[in-house]
């Protein structure tokens, strides 16, 4: 999209948080009301045509993007939190990261049998979370029904941890 405010906001800081990745921060655009409002638009919008009846927010800048989308589209929003952060009965899903390995989390009756769930985070690199994210929602009985991304980072190939699900990035480096 060639309009995107986001789209110039991003910020490229070098070897953060490990020496060799090259870390893409979105405070920026969390500081500026008109590209975060555009950014959450374009996501509700792809989940709104996806037929999304919930909306799965990744700990923790899925949470800062996925939580107005949910509102926009009065479905309810799902927390996938990272170890030991939710308080009752939980399922557990372990992956790798761009830099790291991880584990994220969600309450066992967070989404209901057929229950269409579109997943969000600020974005994509390996899709190594996404797919821990896919794994909990369909343990759950869940469906996903897509993906929305504010960043892809293409070359890292993330897609192809998520075939078959629809994806919508905003932007792709
Ligand atoms: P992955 O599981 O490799 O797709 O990593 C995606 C998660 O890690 C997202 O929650 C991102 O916020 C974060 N992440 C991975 N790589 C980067 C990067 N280069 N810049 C910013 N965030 C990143």
């Amino acid at each position: 999209m060639s309009d995107l405010l986001a789209r110039d906001l991003i910020r490229d800081v070098p070897d953060f948080p490990k020496p060799g990745i090259l870390f893409k921060d979105i405070t920026p655009v969390l500081e500026h009301p008109a590209a975060f409002q555009q950014v959450c638009d374009l996501i509700a919008a792809d989940a709104k045509a996806n037929g999304a009846e919930a909306i799965v927010g990744i700990e923790s800048r899925g949470f800062i993007f996925g939580v107005p989308v949910a509102l926009e589209l009065g479905v309810p929003f799902v927390m996938a939190r990272k170890l030991g952060k939710l308080p009752y009965d939980r399922i557990t899903e372990e992956y790798a990261l761009e830099y790291g390995t991880n584990t994220v989390e969600m309450h066992v009756d967070a989404l209901k049998p057929g229950q269409k769930a579109y997943i969000v985070d600020d974005l994509l690199a390996t899709g190594g979370t996404a797919a821990a994210a896919v794994r909990l929602v369909e343990r759950l009985g869940g469906v996903v029904c897509g993906f929305g991304f504010m960043i892809e980072l293409g070359f890292l190939g993330g897609r192809e941890n998520l075939l078959g699900y629809p994806i919508h990035a905003l932007l792709e480096f």
